[in-house]
């Protein structure tokens, strides 16, 4: 039925219900702690145009990703499948399976023109992320072209991301827009990863001014810091060892982010596109800045730092803003989330729950795990959410050793947001459930047969370097 006249105002330009299928924009932020955003409490104005999108949508309190580390991250995000279904854990490399359907697949299959811009190289078309996309814009391919001709480079901290940032990533988005039809003759998936708050971290010198003094001082050893986060402070012409300048340098890399994202929802407002576009918004993992004395980095802890992100979904007319969900939910359901919006068939042996009737408001009072693998020693780490309970298994002994944490152990977020007590002892017949699930899942879920790994040497010069200068061939 279609609406003709609405007495309810429900805001600018809402005279008719959003579209049947909505564009959808997909908006991933790489290493972006949740809690470094006002909407999730901080305490910095980091995030004003985020903010203003949390309250137009509804925000997931409580979202863990399937892995705190890019590409196994992005592959459960994108295919609805965990790690060891989808082919794609840390090791071996290998390039996104093609026996997964991607979101893009499944959205090009029913009728929607698909785009993406993507930040980080480990998200290349080599790594196979573009399948089913028509356009897909490796951010920082023309520039580093440019910028160095053909041959490869000599790496230096903060070089590859001269490449590309979030200004270069939004250009080329409101590019790929106009590529996509900006939704005229077909709906439009548009992805985008940006890459601005992952180390090294170096914010636009416009951006030098915010949070000075906000951050105290806290020299750590030199060598405890990874070679590719190291910068040279300007107010002491040293190399720096203080936490407190590099945490001052992440939060101004999200606040230059944050004005990008708010000048992309800008150009999407301007186009008249904002009615008819879902907005999902979120992170591919955290990242620990001196917790657990595991210093600039996400990857090798199970803990919070690097496993908690935003969530936002927001589509006016169509969910009631400033709701928040407390619940824990997986960046990997907003597979299944988005076909269900779109009103797009799921494809079998998804791992994938679809949060829309959370959206649309209903109590979901069924109790919920979420999964995560973590850490860079096989067995890998494993973890498991159900409310405020986190248990954590460090199944390989250099994990206990450097970490100084049990095999097992039992938190109680609510009350120990820091995971600094193990509460197992004292609560042991809910410890052991959570272990016999999280076991149970590990090992019952299908798992990926086959695949070639990538021979990462076999790589190009410059992609090889642009790893490195990411910390990610140390
Ligand atoms: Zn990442």
């Amino acid at each position: 039925m279609v609406v003709a006249a609405i007495a309810l105002p429900l805001g600018s330009g809402c005279r008719r219900p959003p579209k049947d299928k909505p564009n959808v924009l997909l908006i991933s932020i790489d290493t972006l702690r949740a809690d470094r955003l006002g909407a999730y409490g901080y305490r910095l104005d980091t995030s004003p145009a985020i903010d203003a999108l949390a309250k137009r949508g509804v925000r997931f309190a409580d979202t863990t990703v399937a892995w705190p580390k890019t590409w196994p991250s992005v592959a459960a995000m994108v295919t609805g499948k965990p790690p060891q279904t989808n082919g794609i854990l840390l090791r071996p490399r290998r390039p996104l399976p093609a026996e997964n359907v991607t979101l893009a697949e499944a959205l090009h299959g029913n009728g929607y023109a698909t785009g993406a811009v993507v930040a980080n190289v480990n998200l290349a078309k080599s790594f196979g992320f573009d399948q089913g996309f028509e356009h897909y814009v490796e951010s920082w391919a023309e520039e580093a072209v440019k910028q160095t001709g053909s041959a490869s480079f000599r790496n230096s901290p903060g070089l590859v991301k001269r490449f590309t940032n979030g200004e270069r990533v939004t250009d080329q988005a409101l590019t790929a827009l106009d590529a996509l039809g900006n939704g005229k003759d077909k709906p439009f998936f548009l992805w985008l990863h940006y890459i601005d708050p992952h180390g090294p971290y170096v914010p636009p010198p416009a951006f030098a001014r915010f949070f000075v003094g906000a951050h105290e001082s806290r020299p750590v050893p030199l060598e405890d810091l990874p070679p590719y986060q190291l910068q040279i402070d300007p107010a002491t012409g040293q190399v720096s060892n203080d936490i407190g300048f590099y945490e001052g340098q992440y939060d101004r890399e999200i606040r230059s982010l944050d004005d990008q994202i708010g000048r992309l929802l800008k150009a999407l407002d301007e186009r008249g596109l904002t009615r008819d576009t879902l907005i999902v918004f979120t992170a591919d993992h955290g990242e620990s800045l001196w917790e657990n004395d595991y210093y600039l980095e996400h990857g090798d802890v199970p803990y919070q730092t690097t496993a908690a992100v935003p969530l936002i979904f927001a589509l006016d007319g169509r969910f009631r803003g400033g709701r928040v969900v407390e619940h824990p939910v997986g960046v990997i359901d907003l597979y299944a989330t988005i076909l269900a919006l779109t009103k797009t068939s799921p494809p079998p042996g998804i791992a994938s729950t679809s949060l829309l009737p959370v959206l649309e408001g209903e109590d979901d009072a069924t109790p919920r795990n979420v999964f995560m693998i973590s850490g860079k020693y096989e067995p890998w780490q494993l973890s498991i959410r159900e409310g405020p309970w986190k248990l954590v298994l460090l199944r390989a002994p250099q994990d206990r050793d450097w970490l100084h944490a049990p095999e097992r152990a039992l938190y109680d977020l609510s009350r120990d947001p820091h995971e600094q007590h193990d509460v197992s002892a004292e609560n042991a017949e809910l410890a052991a459930s959570l272990e016999k699930k999280l076991l149970g899942w590990f090992s019952g879920t299908p798992r990926f047969a086959g695949g070639a790994a990538t021979d990462l040497k076999q790589l190009d010069g410059r992609t090889q370097e642009m790893l490195r200068g990411l910390g990610y061939l140390e």
